[in-house]
């Protein structure tokens, strides 16, 4: 399946479009940032994913890939472009033949969550960034929403998986309003659990204290306005940007869990699909959050390999509410 149709991904570009097509949007200049880990990471997309390639490539259109990919380096061309398939792919779209496993190639549904009487009590005390103790938990955090197809995927996968989510919305995004009839039975059935990601994602550290209440104030009230549900106690300053003093400004406003993460798929920005593969395949742990994005269509395309990581290492995927008892 050839899906790059050019070997090295570019990063942050201004102006730089997701796809073809332009259905993702133009990322404003606020989602640019990445915070946590793998900053600067390349990801170059695998030869397999080069076109032409697959398993019997040859070592000829190997060669000449690599010679493209030295020479592109060496003239100090800053990346070729990365080319993405504009088509969002629900689980079972996915060419099968994409699936990284020996195993069966239609990964049965994953396992439910745990029961109610094993919710602990949050541990407080500044973010919440891993669920703690031992056990088989796996929340994935998912942010934003700038592409609405990506939203929408991402609600299918969850039909057809059972994967529980947490979206961290910023209600600015018309993306929210969009999949609403799609997204609000599986809210409603808490499998999609939604939290408040800030009405438009600025850096709250560089804002008067008024306009850091007024970022989380809009975005609560769209939330209860439009899917009927309150997203406190869970909070994520965009950027992973926070202070004592829009701690407290949140937390008065009942926000009070900041939420980070251990893991992040790293795809605020457009990378590879085989780049967010090896970010599953190293941050999918026991007891992680991991946090990605609802910005960026490859994502969308390696549904099944995700799945396959938690298959084999029977996680149980749990929204927030699924892991702790709610406050009172
Ligand atoms: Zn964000």
């Amino acid at each position: 399946m050839v899906r790059f149709a050019a070997v090295a991904a570019e990063f942050g570009k201004p102006g730089f479009r997701s796809d073809a097509r332009g259905t993702g949007s133009r990322v404003p200049a606020s989602h640019r940032k990445r915070p946590g880990r793998n900053r600067g990471g390349v990801a170059i997309s695998s030869y397999a994913g080069a076109p032409g390639a697959g398993r019997a490539a040859s070592e000829l259109n190997r060669r000449r890939f690599l010679g493209a990919l030295a020479a592109a380096t060496v003239a100090g061309v800053g990346g070729a472009r990365l080319v993405v398939d504009p088509q969002p792919q629900t689980f079972a779209e996915t060419p099968p033949a994409n699936v990284a496993t020996s195993g069966p190639t239609a990964p049965s549904a994953l396992l439910p969550p745990p029961p109610l009487s094993a919710r602990i009590p949050l541990p407080g005390g500044g973010a919440l960034t891993k669920i703690p103790g031992q056990g088989d938990l796996l929340a994935l955090t998912v942010d934003d929403g700038v592409n609405s197809d990506v939203v929408r995927a991402y609600t299918q996968f969850a039909k057809d998986t059972g994967v529980r989510l947490t979206f961290f919305v910023n209600g600015i995004y018309k993306s929210w309003t969009e999949n609403l009839e799609m997204l609000r039975p599986l809210v409603d059935s808490g499998q999609i659990q939604l939290g408040n990601h800030t009405w438009s994602h600025p850096d709250l550290t560089t804002l008067p204290t008024d306009q850091v209440a007024q970022q989380i104030t809009r975005n609560d009230e769209f939330l209860k306005k439009t899917y009927g549900i309150g997203a406190k106690p869970y909070w994520r300053p965009p950027y992973a940007k926070r202070n004592a003093t829009v701690d407290a400004v949140a937390a008065d406003l009942g926000y009070t869990v900041p939420t980070l993460w251990s893991g992040s798929l790293s795809d605020s920005t457009l990378i590879t699909e085989d780049y967010i593969v090896k970010m599953a395949d190293q941050y999918f742990t026991p007891q992680s959050i991991v946090i990605g994005h609802l910005n960026h269509l490859p994502v969308t395309h390696v549904y099944p390999q995700l799945v396959e990581i938690i298959r084999d290492r029977n996680l149980r995927t749990v929204t927030l509410n699924d892991a702790f008892l709610k406050t009172p």
